[in-house]
């Protein structure tokens, strides 16, 4: 694997609500870093913009994107369709950007399936607590409970994705877990993250 400081594909998932769009969009602040805009079918949030946070499209236009194959990746989630956009991609990587990608497990498998020259990077973000991920979740989706109910039901299902992961960070206090996976896109090489102490904080998130 190239180990480039320059140039690479850094990928956040983790259950929705663990914060990674919030740290994506942290990481991306420093400088020769860019984040991979996704297209999406799903509605905009009312603080969300087109271009900025997402592409949103018509699931027409997403199905026509795929046969024209547009995307490096993309899977369905929650009922809705997602996707990285190739050419977006490698014309910023191609700069020596790195690339911040906020995917989901199906879309980190299909990127890391591809071997590309790229040097890849894959982090797991795990919340505190359920009952933090449900308080923040309500924040975010301003008590639309519906939603709150079909992202919590994901839970357990996404959380088990965190083993095909590089590295799994706790996001308690932003700033601290913004330091630690800094600490992680920095180093050159592999840094061992305390795999035994995630385990039984992965147990306790699901009791
Ligand atoms: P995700 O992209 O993983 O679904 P978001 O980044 O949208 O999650 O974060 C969900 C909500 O939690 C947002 O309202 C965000 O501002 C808030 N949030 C993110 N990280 C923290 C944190 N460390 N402490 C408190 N609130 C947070
Ligand atoms: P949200 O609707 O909360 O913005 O995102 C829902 C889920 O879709 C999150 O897990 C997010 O990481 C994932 N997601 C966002 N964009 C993409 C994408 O382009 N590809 C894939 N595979 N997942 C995505």
């Amino acid at each position: 694997m190239p180990s480039l400081n320059k140039g690479s594909m850094i990928i956040l998932s983790s259950p929705s609500g663990a914060g990674k769009t919030t740290l994506v969009k942290k990481i991306s602040k420093n400088k020769n870093f860019s984040v991979s805009i996704s297209h999406t079918t799903r509605l905009p949030r009312p603080n969300e913009k087109n271009g900025k946070d997402y592409y949103f499209i018509s699931k027409n236009y997403f199905k026509r994107l795929i046969k024209k194959g547009e995307f490096l990746e993309h899977a369905k989630v929650f009922d809705n369709y997602y996707g990285s956009s190739k050419g977006l991609v490698t014309e910023k990587i191609k700069k020596g950007k790195n690339i911040v990608f906020d995917i989901d497990w199906q879309g980190t498998r299909q990127i890391r399936n591809k071997n590309l020259i790229y040097r890849l990077l894959t982090i797991f973000i795990l919340p505190p607590s359920k009952k933090e991920l449900y308080t923040r979740l309500i924040k975010r989706e301003k008590k639309n409970m519906k939603t709150v109910k079909k992202r919590m039901k994901g839970f357990t299902k996404d959380l088990s994705r965190w083993t095909e992961y590089d590295y799994v960070i706790i996001n308690d206090d932003l700033n601290n877990c913004y330091k630690k996976i800094m600490k992680v896109i920095r180093n050159k090489k592999k840094i061992s993250f305390d795999r035994e102490f995630i385990q039984k904080h992965v147990k306790k998130l699901l009791n």
